[in-house]
C-alpha cells in the first residue's frame, strides 16, 4: 500500500503519450472505427493515468478533466444548454450531438471556438440566453467517479464552477447587446445541486470547482455573483470538503477577499507560480482551518521544479496555514504542457535533466509533499539540485556575447530614420507598384508530394542536392502562377517549412525539440512548441538562398519571408530563468541580422510576420502596456537598420485589434497584412472613428479558411467597403492569411478573381 502525501493534481493531458485520443477520435470521426472503440481507448487513457498518479503518491487525485473534446462543452453538455439548432430532444447527450456542437454537421456549423485564457487551448463557448431550458443532461462527472472508484481510486470530481462558466459564455443570438448572463446564475444552480448530490451518493468526500475566471479584472458585481453562487451551494455541499481552483495570474485583492469568503468552501487553490502577489495575499491573511492547494510546480511550462526553492516557499506557507493544511499541487491543470519526458528518444541527457513535462510533474510534486511530511527523498532531490546547476552554468545555455547585445537594448528606442510616409515615396519609385497593389501573405498549397519530399531529406533518404531541386521546382511553379495571375509582389511560397516558427527554431542557437512533446489545442489539434533552452543567436543566413532564388526567377519584387520574434517567443516554450522580454529581444537581433542580410541579398520587400503579437497579451489589463512596449520595440528592432527603400511588412492573424490599435501603429511597418476576413466592419469601425494610419495595410480580402471561392464581384464589393474608409493610395489587396492549408483547385480561381477585382476598381478610380 503507498502511502498518500498531501499532494494534489489540478487536472491531467488527455491526449495521452502518443496522441492515442487524437487517432481514436479522428478515425471514430472517418467512421472508420466505432463509438466502442473510442469509448475504449478514452478509458484505457483514463485508468492509465489514474493509475500514474495514485501509484506516484498523490492522494488528491482529479477525475472529469478527461474529455472527448473540451472540458467547458462538457459543462454546457451536463447543463442541457444545447443551441436548438443541433435537434437535440432531450435525454442524455450523446457522441452526435456532442460532436455536432464541436465541430458542426452537414447542416449546421460548429459553435464559436476562442482560447482558454491565455493558452493556446481553445473552447467551446457556450451560447446562452434567456430561453435556454436547463437540464441535467450529461452524467459525465458522476460515471467518471464511479469509473476511478471501480478502479480503487478515490477522485475529486471537477466541475467548471458556475460563475466561471457563465462568465466564459457568449449571449445567444439577437439578445447581444442586452442579455445578463449572470442573471442565469438561478437557472444553472438547481442543476450543480443535481450533480453534486448524485456525487455524494456515490462516494465522493472531496469536490473541485474551478473558478479561473476569479484572476480576471472583474467589478464588484462579478465578484459578488461568486458570493451569492457558492451561498446558495452551501446546503448542498455540506458534508463534502469544497475545493476553489484559481489558476493562470495573481488574485487581485478584492477577489482573494471574496475567495476566502465563500461560504461552504474548505479549499482554495492558488497559482503560485505565476501569482508571486498571491503568496503576499496569504501571508498577510488565512482562514483558520482552511485548506491552501498551493501550486508551486508550473502547468505552463516543461522546466523541471527547482525543489530547493519551492521547498522552501512551502515551509513559509506551513508556518501561516498549519501543517495539515498545506497540500502541494501544480499551478494549473498539466493540459498545458507535454505529457511524458520517457518519449523523448532525441534530446541528449543533459537537457532532459533539465526538463518535467506532465508526468515528471507529478513526481515532483509528490516529492515536494513527502518531504513536507519529513521522507525528503534525498536522492531525487539532490539530483534536482544537479540538474538546476547545469542549466545554470551550462555553456549551451549562455552566450555572453548575446547577453550583452540583448542588455543594451533595453531602455532604449529602436526606429528607422525616416517617417513612413518618406519611406513609402522612397519605396514607391523603386518599386513602382499600381495602386491597390496585390499580393498573398506567404505560403503556397503544401502539396502531398511536397510533404514527402521534406520528409524524406530530413531522413537522409534523399540527397541535399535532390532536396534543392525538388524545392526550387516548387519555388518554380509557384512564381510562374503568381506571374501568369498578374500579381505585383510576389511570395516564394515557404515549400522549404512545415512550421513558421519551427523552421526558424531549428536554425537558430538555444533552441531544442521534441518528438512526442504535444499538448492540446482545440478537439483532436495538437502542437508541439519549440524549448528555447539558451541564448538565441543566428550561426548564419536562414532563409537567404531561397530568397534571392525566387528573385532571381523573377523581375517583380520578391517579399523575403520572416517569422517575427514576439510570434517565435509567443508559440514556444519559454525558458524561466530570464523574463521573457529579455528572450525576446534576442530573438529580435537574430532576425535583425537575417533582415540585414536579405536586404544585402537585393530583397526590398520583406514581411516579418508576428501572426501572436496580439494573442501574447497578458489577461490583466494592468499588465498590457508592459507586454506591448516590449514587443513592439522587438518587432522595430528587426527592421530599424534597413534603408529606406526597403519596405518592411508585417502580417497578423486574428481579427480582434482594435484595442491595440496604437501598438500596432507604433511597430512603424510599411504595410501591414491582417486577417480580417470575417469582420470587416470591426476592424474599420476603428479608422471610421479617426484613428490616424499613414502606413499600407490589406484588411484580407477573402477567408482562406474555407474551401470556398469568392467572387470578383463580392472581392471588389468588400474592397469597396475599405476604401470607403481608408485612403486608395494606402489599400493594398491580399487574402487573410498563408494558403498552405489550400488546394491549388482553390487558390488558383480565388487569386484570379482577387486580382481581377484590384484591377476593376483601378479602372474606376
Ligand atoms: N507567412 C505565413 C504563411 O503564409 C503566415 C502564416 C500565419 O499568419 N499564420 O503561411
Ligand atoms: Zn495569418
Amino acid at each position: 500500500m503507498i502511502q498518500k502525501m498531501a499532494s494534489h493534481i489540478v487536472g491531467y493531458p488527455r491526449m495521452g503519450p502518443k496522441r492515442e485520443l487524437k487517432f481514436a477520435l479522428e478515425s471514430f470521426w472517418d467512421k472508420k472505427s466505432s463509438a466502442e472503440d473510442l469509448q475504449k481507448v478514452a478509458a484505457d487513457l483514463r485508468s492509465s493515468i489514474w493509475k500514474q498518479m495514485s501509484d506516484a503518491g498523490i492522494k488528491y487525485i482529479p477525475s472529469n478533466t478527461f474529455s472527448y473534446y473540451d472540458q467547458v462543452l462538457d459543462a454546457t453538455s451536463m447543463l442541457g444548454a444545447v443551441p436548438p439548432r443541433y435537434g437535440w430532444n432531450g435525454g442524455e447527450i450523446g457522441f452526435d450531438t456532442y460532436f455536432s456542437m464541436a465541430r458542426g454537421n452537414a447542416s449546421v456549423p460548429a459553435m464559436e471556438m476562442t482560447k482558454w485564457f491565455d493558452t493556446n487551448y481553445h473552447f467551446i463557448v457556450p451560447e446562452l440566453g434567456p430561453d435556454v431550458n436547463f437540464s441535467y443532461a450529461s452524467h459525465k462527472a458522476v460515471d467518471e467517479y464511479k469509473e476511478a472508484k471501480a478502479l480503487g481510486v478515490n477522485t475529486i470530481p471537477v466541475l467548471i464552477g458556475p460563475v466561471s462558466y457563465l462568465l466564459l459564455s457568449k449571449p445567444a443570438k439577437g439578445v447581444e447587446k442586452t442579455f445578463s448572463l449572470l442573471s442565469l446564475l438561478p437557472k444553472i444552480l438547481p442543476i450543480y445541486k443535481e450533480v453534486i448530490s448524485e456525487l455524494k451518493a456515490a462516494g465522493a468526500s472531496w469536490i473541485q470547482f474551478d473558478e479561473p475566471t476569479l484572476v480576471l479584472d472583474l467589478d464588484s458585481h462579478k465578484l459578488q455573483a461568486f458570493t451569492a453562487a457558492y451561498d446558495d451551494l452551501e446546503s448542498t455541499l455540506s458534508g463534502l470538503n469544497v475545493l476553489i481552483e484559481t489558476y493562470f495570474a495573481d488574485l487581485t485583492a478584492e477577489a482573494y477577499k471574496t475567495l476566502i469568503g465563500l461560504k461552504g468552501v474548505t479549499a482554495y487553490g492558488l497559482d503560485l507560480v505565476r501569482g508571486a502577489q498571491t503568496l503576499d495575499l496569504v501571508k498577510s491573511n488565512f482562514p483558520k482551518g482552511k485548506y491552501l492547494f498551493a501550486g508551486v510546480v508550473d502547468g505552463r511550462n516543461i522546466w523541471a521544479n527547482d525543489l530547493a526553492a519551492s521547498f522552501s516557499t512551502l515551509k513559509e506557507l506551513e508556518a501561516v496555514v498549519g501543517k495539515e493544511n498545506l497540500v502541494v499541487s501544480t499551478s494549473c491543470s498539466l493540459l498545458h504542457t507535454a505529457v511524458d519526458l520517457v518519449n523523448e528518444t532525441k534530446l541528449d541527457d543533459e537537457i532532459k535533466s533539465w526538463l518535467a513535462f506532465a508526468a515528471q510533474k507529478v513526481v515532483e510534486v509528490n516529492a515536494l509533499a513527502k518531504a513536507l511530511a519529513g521522507q525528503k527523498d534525498e536522492a531525487f532531490f539532490s539530483a534536482n539540485a544537479a540538474a538546476q546547476a547545469s542549466r545554470k552554468s551550462s555553456p549551451r545555455v549562455t552566450n555572453e556575447a548575446v547577453q550583452k547585445a540583448a542588455a543594451a537594448l533595453k531602455g532604449s528606442d529602436h526606429r528607422r530614420a525616416t517617417n513612413v510616409s518618406a519611406r513609402l515615396d522612397a519605396q514607391q519609385k523603386k518599386l513602382n507598384l499600381p495602386i491597390l497593389p496585390t499580393t498573398t501573405i506567404g505560403s503556397f498549397p503544401q502539396t502531398l508530394e511536397l510533404r514527402r519530399v521534406r520528409r524524406e531529406f530530413k531522413a537522409n533518404k534523399i540527397s541535399e542536392d535532390d532536396y534543392i531541386k525538388a524545392i526550387k521546382e516548387e519555388i518554380k511553379k509557384v512564381v510562374d502562377l503568381q506571374e501568369e495571375l498578374d500579381i505585383d509582389v510576389l511570395v516564394h511560397g515557404e515549400p522549404e517549412r512545415n512550421d513558421m516558427v519551427e523552421y526558424f527554431g531549428e536554425q537558430l542557437s538555444g533552441f531544442a525539440f521534441t518528438v512526442n512533446g504535444w499538448v492540446q489545442s482545440y478537439g483532436s489539434r495538437c502542437v508541439k512548441p519549440p524549448i528555447i533552452y539558451g541564448d538565441v543567436s543566428r550561426p548564419k543566413p536562414m532563409t537567404v538562398f531561397w530568397s534571392s532564388t525566387a528573385q532571381s526567377m523573377t523581375a517583380r519584387p520578391m517579399k523575403g519571408m520572416l517569422t517575427g520574434p514576439v510570434t517565435i517567443l509567443n508559440w514556444s516554450f519559454v525558458r524561466n530563468d530570464q523574463p521573457r522580454f529579455e528572450t525576446c529581444y534576442q530573438i529580435a537581433l537574430a532576425i535583425k541580422d537575417e533582415v540585414e542580410d536579405l536586404e544585402k541579398a537585393g530583397i526590398n520587400v520583406i514581411q516579418i510576420d508576428e501572426a501572436a503579437l496580439r494573442e501574447g497579451l497578458p489577461l490583466r489589463k494592468s499588465e498590457h502596456a508592459f507586454y506591448l512596449k516590449w514587443a513592439v520595440h522587438s518587432f522595430r528592432i528587426t527592421n530599424c537598420g534597413v534603408q529606406d527603400t526597403t519596405q518592411i511588412h508585417t502580417h497578423m492573424c486574428y481579427s480582434n485589434f482594435n484595442d491595440i490599435i496604437h501598438s500596432i501603429i507604433d511597430m512603424d511597418a510599411d504595410v501591414i497584412t491582417i486577417e480580417n476576413s470575417r469582420s470587416d466592419e470591426k476592424l474599420l469601425s476603428v479608422f471610421r472613428e479617426g484613428v490616424k494610419y499613414g502606413a499600407g495595410i490589406g484588411p484580407g480580402v477573402y477567408d482562406i479558411h474555407s474551401p470556398r471561392i469568392p467572387s470578383t464581384e463580392e472581392i471588389a464589393d468588400r474592397i469597396n467597403k475599405m476604401l470607403a474608409v481608408l485612403e486608395t493610395n494606402i489599400l493594398w489587396v491580399n487574402p487573410d492569411c498563408g494558403l498552405k492549408t489550400r488546394k491549388y483547385a482553390e487558390v488558383k480561381p480565388a487569386l484570379n478573381n482577387m486580382v481581377a477585382a484590384a484591377k476593376l476598381l483601378r479602372t474606376q478610380l
